[in-house]
């Protein structure tokens, strides 16, 4: 059995903290440990609001250092509470940030860590047990973490949160000395247009590289007009081409939106795994054998360029 059974969890986002601390009390629980949150930045606020969703315990390190994020002195942060917590169990928030993170204090830790992990439990002899989404979300394999502390990071909207409950614990401020981040960031700007909101929008038209020039793509816009959508693309039309500043897909921004219409799309699994979380795909590619068609609700074998069109005028004349 784990000897060691608390768990500790962290993320920057706030949202992700109480899925965390969801699924983090249910380990817990099982393990016969407490749960501890942990918080990092300068001037952090409502840190007694987590015990309403599990935790126990809430250590915070409230330092300028931690203003914005260095690794060297959120490692050092993670790595204190670390060593007060005793955790069996560290769940991170597999955010940008949360990964690097994650990774490092595992190595610090002298441990392994389970990335992506979409399930998580303690098996029979007290490991944490993790199915985690590989080759971009196609399959999921199963993974037992063999050395305590067991490290894993979990994706948003894996776990659900608790509803709050009149929960009290206690906020323990650590005093630690932090170390100076090695990259200095000399800037930090609002994005731009680049900003679509595509993650929350709840119609999503997408370009791929059907489309033969970047003029064309009004015809995807006027789709968009009428559907009242939101522009996404492949990462070649963003990133070889340069028509969209983003796109979606494993490496780019992951989309979970009720419709999803995929034009001049082939399908691979990179772009796959930022669509797989969509209510309804609707393709419309001219190749019969498109990959795009195995996944979609509705598929449109036909030219992006007649099809288009005529989809916005039918669209119009419904909507009046
Ligand atoms: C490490 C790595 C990460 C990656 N990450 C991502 C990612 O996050 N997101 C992503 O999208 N890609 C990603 N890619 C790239 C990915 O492998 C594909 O190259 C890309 O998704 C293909 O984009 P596409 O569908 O626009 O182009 P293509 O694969 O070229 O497909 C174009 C499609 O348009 C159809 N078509 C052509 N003309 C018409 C027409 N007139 N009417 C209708 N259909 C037409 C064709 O039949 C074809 O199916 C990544 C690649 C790597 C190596």
């Amino acid at each position: 059995m784990s000897v060691c059974k608390n768990v500790l969890v962290y993320s920057e986002d706030r949202e992700l903290v109480l899925q965390l601390l969801g699924k983090g009390r249910a380990l817990a629980d099982k393990a016969g440990g407490e749960l501890y949150a942990l918080l990092l930045g300068s001037g952090i606020t409502g840190a007694g609001e987590l015990f309403g969703y599990g935790a126990d315990m809430v250590y915070v390190v409230d330092d300028p250092k931690l203003a914005q994020f260095g690794l060297e002195p959120y490692r050092a942060a993670v790595l204190e509470a670390a060593g007060k917590a005793s955790p069996g169990f560290i769940l991170i928030g597999a955010t940008k940030r949360g990964k690097e993170l994650a990774a490092r204090v595992a190595a610090a830790l002298d441990t392994g860590c389970m990335t992506e992990c979409v399930r998580l439990d303690i098996d029979g002899e007290g490991k944490l047990r993790a199915e985690r989404l590989t080759y971009g979300g196609s399959t999921i394999s199963t993974q037992v973490s063999k050395r305590e502390p067991h490290v894993a990071t979990v994706p948003a909207r894996a776990f659900e949160k608790l509803e709050p409950s009149p929960r009290s614990g206690e906020v323990i401020e650590l005093d630690v000395d932090l170390p100076d981040a090695r990259v200095k960031i000399l800037e930090t700007r609002e994005k731009g247009k680049g900003d679509l909101g595509l993650e929350n929008a709840p119609v999503i038209v997408s370009a791929g590289r059907g489309f033969k020039e970047q003029g064309d793509l009004r015809l995807l816009e006027e789709l968009a007009e009428a559907l009242g959508a939101k522009m996404g693309c492949t990462r070649p039309v963003a990133a070889d081409l340069g028509w969209m500043d983003e796109w979606i897909g494993i490496s780019g921004r992951k989309v979970a939106p009720k419709l999803y219409v995929a034009c001049g799309i082939s399908g691979t699994i990179q772009h796959a795994a930022g669509i797989r979380d969509s209510q309804i795909i609707v393709s419309i590619n001219s190749s019969e054998t498109a990959n795009i068609h195995d996944m979609s609700d509705y598929s449109i074998v036909g030219d992006i360029y007649t099809v288009l069109p005529a989809l916005t005028k039918a669209i119009k004349e419904k909507v009046g």
